[in-house]
């Protein structure tokens, strides 16, 4: 199928991009992966494709200190590509890095970007499990200035978020803490590749206990979901002996998810429910192990 015709920009800066989407039906174009299929099947008909390639300014993986110094944050450029964020291999973000080693293959990873991964919103996309347990902030910025939207605010259904066409993301970032660990665990949807359900989870561990527990699942519905149940459950926690803890509320945290759960012709509701506990288990497991294992180290 051949898409539709459109114009092409490719600006270099930021603000020539920002002028570009201005446009009425711009739309941005990262590394295509997803893009590219839908304008060949038709489901999206841009007047002009703005080819971000060109603002190195968005790429790149840094720790920032904001808050006068007092929160460390690991900040990710949107159009950093999956392979490069795995070769910088940043501490203390490992479900951000267990998520983003899950995308696809090496080939997909190569060209799609963590920007383009969240900006597309799949509701099976692996990242924004990361996103939302690892309490990230998305950083946009559009004609009327810079602003900043939590993780969980962020995807609102299938394809859907809350940036406004003319406005881009242009990093992620997330809280570094020595007590933190994080970690995301998946079982693969066996005809997209895709996950069926994955669950990325976050903990801070403190003299042996399990604080501020974040439990997010992707897959599961239409937008990424925190586990409401886990987290209560692993919240104050032996951390020795989590999952013990988690076991009994991961049974049952499919049962709670208030939306609707997603089905296809492979992978029915039933057995995404079915899924979510091995998953949460798996990455509720490892962050605390993570944690207790960098417990006063520093980052
Ligand atoms: C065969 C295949 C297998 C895949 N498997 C997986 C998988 O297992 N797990 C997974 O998570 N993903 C998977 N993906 C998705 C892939 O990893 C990409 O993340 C995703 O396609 C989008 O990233 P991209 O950089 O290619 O963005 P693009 O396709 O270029 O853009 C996606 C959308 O985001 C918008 N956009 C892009 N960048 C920005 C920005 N900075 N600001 C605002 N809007 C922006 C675009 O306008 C577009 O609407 C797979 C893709 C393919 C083709």
């Amino acid at each position: 199928m051949f898409p539709p015709r459109f114009d092409y920009e490719r600006p270099d800066s930021l603000d020539a991009a920002l002028d570009a989407l201005a446009e009425e039906g711009a739309i941005p174009l990262a590394g295509g992966h997803d893009l590219i299929p839908l304008l060949k099947a038709r489901e999206r008909d841009p007047g002009t494709v703005v080819d971000l390639g060109g603002l190195a300014e968005l790429r790149g993986v840094e720790r920032v200190v904001t808050d006068e110094g007092a929160t460390e944050r690991l900040s990710v450029g949107a159009l950093t590509t999956d392979a490069d964020l795995l070769d910088a291999d940043p501490a203390g973000v490992d479900g951000l890095l267990d998520a983003t080693r899950a995308v696809g293959d090496a080939q997909i990873r190569n060209r799609g970007t963590v920007g383009g991964n969240l900006a597309a919103a799949h509701p099976a996309s692996d990242i924004p499990a990361a996103t939302l347990a690892g309490d990230a902030r998305l950083h946009l910025v559009g004609p009327d200035g810079d602003r900043t939207v939590p993780a969980g605010e962020f995807a609102t259904g299938d394809h859907e978020t809350v940036r406004e066409g003319d406005e881009l993301l242009t990093r992620i970032s997330l809280p570094l803490s020595p007590t933190a660990g994080s970690a995301y665990s998946r079982k693969t949807h066996p005809s997209t590749g895709y996950a069926s359900v994955g669950v990325a989870a976050r903990v801070e561990v403190v003299d042996g206990v399990v604080t501020d527990p974040r439990v997010a699942a992707v897959g599961l519905c239409e937008a990424p979901v925190r586990l409401a149940a886990v987290e209560r459950e692993l919240d104050g926690a032996d951390a020795g002996a989590p999952v013990a803890a988690i076991a009994d509320a991961a049974e049952r945290a499919g049962e709670r998810v208030e939306r609707s759960v997603r089905e296809d012709h492979v992978v029915p509701a039933d057995q995404r429910r079915r899924l979510l506990p091995g998953c949460a288990e798996a990455a509720v497991s490892s962050a605390v192990a993570r944690a207790v294992g960098r417990e006063g180290v520093a980052v």
